[in-house]
């Protein structure tokens, strides 16, 4: 192919007539993590992101009131986010057809969607076809750590060991001694905040200052010691006592992460750029190029090893290539998948990496949707406290299928919750009455609510899966992906189980129960989609191997969550990182000794 070499848009300082040490491909949890890795270590390091670099701080406006708003945070006329009506009724791709100037996924929706129309893609630029699926993607540099939820969890030999435990799927070809000095590694680069609670389910991290929980989540936690379960302050990917990072704050506590979608203005919540990408390129070794869309992995027809990497800019719509001596996905893991099966050639007539037929296979994520609320009788009337001010609430681990075996379902579930006053009282929609009396009766229930949703494991089944869509494109032209996947009778039974022990716990607590949520939202609602290209230490029925590498092309690596096993019921992006962490070191060693 001609290299065309043509002055682009923002800040295109790449040299694209020499052969970096490595290319990276994605800028968010997982490329950032590459990069900061591979430049540690002395690499040159090109990073091509698909989409913009934006000025995240105007963007977020953290510290901004709804008041100050022309629109209470709401998008513009002509933007709408998808509901979760259409995403059940109409089948993708949802923009098709849409009246909407511009199409977001149903994190649009949430309160302060003018704080995302420039984060989440416009689904009438980026359709998907298939079956039913919530897919929220985030196109900027740092990807989804922009907005995410914060919650940073660790997985343990339950979940590594899966298969072990209760003979489905396949287990992780690492085990936690593998991958804990790793989480140890990010938990002191990033911060986080959380509190020691010794459990084998859930390890702790290396805990910076811990978020308070409020009375009504003290209460909780003192009935839930007593069945064996735990309620523990968020464990937030949040630097509550700094960190030695000038690009980062630490948690001033304002809890403008969890008012709007997300997005900290000051970086004590960790976010990719600031956490990751900036001091990589004040090494010097890092090289970055926005507006890159990654199509194509190119392979040396003479040793079927990758060469680089083809990409569309974004602005101009030209091909370029850029050549490196090693290939890392980090798109994320649909996107990493899809550029897998896109990187179709001679050798590889099944998409790169691909001899084993699994690319896009096993793909599995979180399932959500039942949760509780209650009332917290003795904080009706109490005086308003700062309950919101912090990056999270609480989490309650796992605790089914542990020691017990649960007759319905394997695997477990977790919960997130929430307590107290918040930035718009809870309950106001249904209070009854008007005027003083009205008013009054929310100020005195506002502090009063309690909820708490579930997370539950979703199988990795070989028979859900993606593949490239025969003839829908993007607006770049590239073959988008189609979804064949469907949550199955172990989510639906593991959801019923949800629904009913949330409430035992709150009533076993002495806590009104004022709502049972028993629906199971759309698949893909989590945000966490997983394992699409997984490890394994046989290649037929595997595309990686423990070090994320590709078992076909030794210069190639995916180290983003595509490459796990299994989806556990713990939030993926601290894993993600420790083994992208864990691989790009082992990468650079294998670099030096000239194995690659
Ligand atoms: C609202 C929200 C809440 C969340 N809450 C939590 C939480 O509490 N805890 C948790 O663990 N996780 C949470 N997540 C998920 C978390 O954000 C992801 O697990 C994490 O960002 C994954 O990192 P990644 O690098 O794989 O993907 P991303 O962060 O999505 O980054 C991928 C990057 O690759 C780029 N890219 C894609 N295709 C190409 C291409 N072809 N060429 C070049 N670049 C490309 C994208 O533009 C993007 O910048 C949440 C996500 C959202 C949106
Ligand atoms: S609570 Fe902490 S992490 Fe959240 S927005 Fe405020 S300073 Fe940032």
């Amino acid at each position: 192919m001609t290299l065309i070499r043509f002055k682009a848009s923002q800040e295109q300082d790449a040299d694209l007539s020499i052969t970096y040490d490595a290319v990276v491909v994605g800028s968010g949890a997982a490329g950032g993590m590459a990069a900061h890795v591979l430049t540690s270590q002395g690499m040159k390091v090109l990073l091509l992101e698909a989409g913009k670099k934006i000025d995240i701080n105007a963007e977020l406006r953290s510290m901004e009131w709804p008041y100050d708003h022309p629109r209470r945070g709401e998008g513009p006329p002509g933007n709408h986010a998808i509901r979760f009506n259409e995403y059940n009724i109409r089948k993708p791709p949802y923009a098709k057809g849409s009246a909407f100037k511009h199409v977001f996924s149903y994190v649009g929706g949430w309160g302060g969607s003018d704080y995302v129309k420039n984060i989440l893609v416009d689904e009438k630029q980026h359709p998907y076809t298939g079956t039913k699926y919530a897919w929220v993607r985030a196109r900027l540099l740092g990807g989804k750590t922009n907005i995410w939820g914060r919650l940073a969890l660790r997985l343990s030999d339950y979940d590594f060991k899966g298969k072990t435990h209760d003979g489905f799927g396949e287990d992780w070809p690492i085990s936690y001694a593998d991958i804990e000095p790793y989480y140890d590694k990010v938990d002191l680069y990033l911060g986080i905040s959380g509190h020691k609670e010794n459990l084998p389910h859930l390890p702790d991290s290396l805990f910076q200052r811990p978020n308070k929980l409020t009375a009504s989540e003290v209460k909780l936690r003192k009935s839930l010691a007593t069945m064996g379960r735990t309620v523990t302050p968020y464990r937030a990917g949040v630097t509550t006592d700094g960190v030695k990072n000038k690009y980062r704050s630490k948690c001033f506590g304002r809890g403008a992460c969890g008012r709007r979608p997300g997005g900290c203005d000051i970086h004590a919540a960790f976010d990719s750029p600031t956490g990751l990408i900036y001091p990589a390129m004040d090494t010097g070794n890092l090289t970055l190029r926005t507006n890159s869309i990654g199509h194509e992995v190119l392979v040396d027809p003479n040793t079927g090893k990758a060469r680089g990497i083809s990409f569309v800019d974004a602005v101009n719509h030209r091909t370029y290539e850029a050549k490196a001596k090693v290939v890392i996905l980090a798109a994320s893991t649909l996107e990493s998948a899809r550029l897998l099966l896109l990187s179709k050639s001679r050798q590889y007539p099944n998409g790169i990496g691909n001899s084993s037929g699994h690319v896009g296979h096993n793909f599995c994520e979180h399932v959500m949707g039942p949760g509780v609320t209650g009332m917290v009788k003795e904080q009706v009337g109490a005086a308003p406290t700062l309950d919101d001010g912090k990056p999270g609430g609480f989490y309650i681990p796992r605790f089914r299928n542990l020691q017990d075996k649960q007759p319905g379902f394997i695997r477990g579930y977790g919960f997130e919750g929430g307590s107290g006053f918040s930035i718009f009282p809870d309950g106001v929609w249904d209070t009854p009455g008007f005027g003083g009396q009205f008013k009054k009766s929310v100020r005195d229930h506002a502090g009063a609510f309690i909820g708490l949703g579930g997370f539950g494991e979703v199988l990795a089944r070989y028979e859900n899966q993606v593949d490239l869509d025969p003839e829908v494109k993007d607006d770049w032209g590239i073959p988008v992906l189609r979804f064949n996947y469907q949550f199955g009778d172990n989510e639906k039974k593991m959801c019923e189980d949800m629904a009913a022990s949330g409430k035992e716990m709150l009533e076993a607590a002495g806590i009104e129960v004022i709502g049972v949520d028993k629906n199971i939202l759309t698949e893909g609602w989590s945000i966490h989609e997983l394992g699409t290209a997984r490890m394994g230490t046989d290649p037929k029925t595997s595309v990686l191997n423990q070090f994320q590498q590709s078992h076909d092309v030794k210069n190639l690596f995916v180290v983003d969550g595509s490459s796990h096993v299994s989806a556990s019921c713990q939030n993926p992006t601290w894993t993600i990182m420790a083994l992208a962490w864990r691989s790009c070191e082992h990468l650079a060693d294998e670099l030096k000794r000239g194995n690659l």
